[in-house]
């Protein structure tokens, strides 16, 4: 029963100063969610604007919440009311659709650009050769704020083999940095992330690690 409260102790005792812990929670219920809030989870992330919303209207404001999903369009509005960071921005129509909507309550999204770091086809996330010019972009919305780069990397086999995904998109953040003021790099999940914090990450998203193995 304590399990959950246990894998978050432990996790969040093992993690550098700098590093924050994102639970990811598709799937999982309000009062799993509740049981990792309590041992001292202050980010969840959710790839569904309607299950966030439900888990929303439980649990509030009492956690930051992050969406790390593929955002359709259509779910902006809502969206932008709930989350207080979209992890997963990759074109300059959903950043677009994301401003219009936060310019009507206004708010302005810190928002992660997502790198398609495996340069796999149909894979979401923008190109490394691409990120110049959707920053350009970007910066000209005022109600969004580029807060960082995100990655996943392409499914892989061993935590070793991200390293070089997870290395590539540090690069990219680094030289960004050097431009604009970026703070997090969210890389690595629960097989993989020791392996991303070596390799510069300070935003982790677990799920399996922290709430076992979906059922
Ligand atoms: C589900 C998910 C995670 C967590 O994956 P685990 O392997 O269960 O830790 C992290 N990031 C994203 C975008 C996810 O969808």
């Amino acid at each position: 029963m304590a399990r959950i409260k246990n894998n978050v102790q432990k996790i969040l005792s093992e993690l550098p100063a700098h590093v924050d812990l994102v639970a990811a929670c598709k799937s999982r219920s309000a009062e799993d969610i509740s049981e990792a809030i309590d041992a001292g989870v202050k980010i969840v992330g959710e790839n569904y604007v309607q299950e966030a919303e439900e888990k929303f209207s439980a649990i509030g404001s009492l956690v930051k919440w992050h969406f790390i999903g593929r955002l359709q369009k259509n779910k902006v509005k809502k969206a932008v009311r709930i989350f207080d960071m979209i992890e997963t921005v990759d074109s300059v129509e959903i950043a677009a659709a994301i401003d219009k909507a936060c310019a009507e309550i206004g708010k302005v999204m810190p928002v992660l650009i997502e790198i398609n770091s495996g340069l796999e086809k149909n894979k979401s996330g923008i190109l490394p050769v691409d990120l110049g010019n959707l920053i350009k972009d970007l910066l000209g919305f005022k109600n969004i704020k580029i807060a960082g780069l995100m990655t996943m990397g392409p499914l892989l086999k061993s935590p070793e083999d991200y390293r070089h995904y997870f290395r590539e998109t540090k690069k990219l953040f680094d030289k960004i940095k050097s431009a604009i003021d970026i703070k997090y790099l969210s890389m690595g999940m629960s097989d993989s992330y020791r392996v991303a914090i070596q390799e510069g990450a300070n935003l982790i998203r677990l799920g399996t690690a922290i709430f076992g193995p979906h059922q």
